[in-house]
């Protein structure tokens, strides 16, 4: 078929405007009529620094991010970041503690030199041992893997999972348990709280910000939002870090976006040297991941896909003329009815529908259904025929099976009326 025969519902990568990829096609063969092509250009060019800059004011204005904000861009993915949000949290806390115990103890005890430094390190090995915990909301695939990741690099004994909501269903995601059933690191001192804002696997979505993560006493937040990332109004005030693979709302598989509080970044948070982390016992990370690093040289410090950025920059460019002032609230309208209307039609039909995840939290992003009670041949036949009227990539994630339609950002509100048809046609017989 022709693209135009087709409404694409893909997890991921997923589909992109198709005004973004005529304007990239040329831009691929000869960008800006220097006669060579984007991919071909340096990354210390004008031209980079002008792609950077402007995918930074496009996202800068679209969520209205805040001016002790960075905006980071990197590569190795959504799973990159869930290393590297370990490797510069614990780098930090740990030499918060470590100032703050060179304060403390060169005021309260004679030592001096070597004495002192020793003194220095034994609290601060102390703490870490006693106090050093990062909370994670296991609520779906991805939170898990985080969780994983984070055990595995500076070992379970320092992470609390404050909440698997498998354990509130019947061994299955597809809930998030109420806030005061999550077990926090007691008086709220993790270092930080991590939870993935949508799964995109398992279809939950945190319908709102987490209201016990609020306020100055609350952990550094770290939200991922590969999956709804710039898909409606967020408070990025409330947060510390957000970070999302490109390929699902934002752009084609390649970067990853960071946005961290500069209060984490030095000056104001130096990161722990190796040679402490080393003596601790905790991982260093690789210097590609490294956010100060990557902040201090304008996410160049090496090679970045500057196409993929400049795909991101369109994306983001077109939806800040399209929603004017409302920004990324007028796309969060969209989504919603989007969403809504695939919702509702499922619900009309509970003899052959039934939604995954409680309805409370069910993703406007990836929306998790069953065919006929889950029967894998109808299943079949249900996908079958959407492939045949050009309604593309809605089998499940292979880990659960089922069907998902996934509605980002380039999935239009005819596609999802498409959609609704089928899925009329479908469950009616007609
Ligand atoms: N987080 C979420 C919510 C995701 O959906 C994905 C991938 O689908 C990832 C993280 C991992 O991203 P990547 O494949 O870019 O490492």
């Amino acid at each position: 078929p022709e693209r135009s025969d087709v409404h694409y519902f893909g997890a991921g990568p997923a589909p992109l405007p198709s005004a973004v990829l005529e304007r990239a096609s040329q831009a691929l063969l000869n960008y800006k009529g220097q006669g060579v092509g984007i991919c071909e250009i340096s990354h210390r060019s004008a031209d980079a620094n002008e792609i950077l800059a402007d995918a930074k004011a496009a996202l800068t204005s679209l969520l209205d991010i805040p001016e002790d904000y960075e905006i980071l861009f990197l590569q190795g993915g959504g799973s990159g970041e869930f290393s590297a949000v370990v490797y510069n949290l614990v780098g930090v806390w740990v030499e918060k503690r470590r100032a703050q115990a060179e304060k403390d103890l060169s005021a309260s005890t004679d030592a001096k030199g070597e004495a002192l430094e020793q003194k220095i390190f034994e609290r601060v090995q102390r703490e870490v041992k006693e106090e050093l915990r990062l909370d994670y909301l296991v609520t779906g695939s991805w939170s898990l893997k985080a969780s994983q990741e984070a055990s595995r690099l500076i070992g379970a004994e320092y992470v609390n999972v404050a909440v698997d909501s498998r354990k509130a269903n019947n061994g299955k995601f597809g809930v998030i348990p109420s806030e005061s059933d999550w077990k926090p690191t007691p008086g709220n001192k993790a270092a930080f709280t991590y939870f993935c804002d949508n799964e995109t696997v398992d279809g939950v979505e945190f319908p709102q910000f987490p209201k016990s993560l609020e306020g100055a006493d609350a952990p550094w937040v770290v939200a991922d939002m590969s999956s709804n990332f710039i898909s409606r109004k967020v408070d990025v005030s409330k947060y510390s870090v957000i970070f999302g693979g490109a390929q699902k709302n934002v752009g084609n598989a390649g970067i990853t976006i960071v946005i961290v509080k500069k209060s984490l970044l030095p000056p104001a948070s130096p990161q722990a040297a190796p040679e402490l982390l080393r003596r601790l016992n905790l991982p260093i990370g690789p210097i590609v991941f490294d956010w100060p690093t990557i902040a201090k040289n304008n996410s160049l410090y090496n090679t970045l896909p500057i196409f993929d950025v400049w795909i991101a920059g369109q994306v983001m460019s077109d939806l800040v003329s399209t929603y004017g002032a409302k920004k990324i609230a007028g796309q969060g309208e969209i989504s919603a009815e989007k969403a809504n209307i695939i919702y509702g039609t499922l619900e009309q039909y509970p003899n052959v529908y039934k939604v995954v995840p409680d309805k409370t939290v069910r993703s406007r992003m990836n929306i998790c259904f069953r065919v006929n009670g889950g029967d894998e041949e109808k299943e079949k036949t249900f996908l079958a025929g959407a492939q045949k009227i050009g309604l593309l990539g809605l089998k499940g994630h292979r880990s659960v099976g089922g069907i998902r339609a996934s509605n980002y950002n380039a999935v239009s509100l005819d596609g999802a009326k498409k959609l609704v048809t089928y899925l009329e046609t479908y469950a009616t017989g007609a």
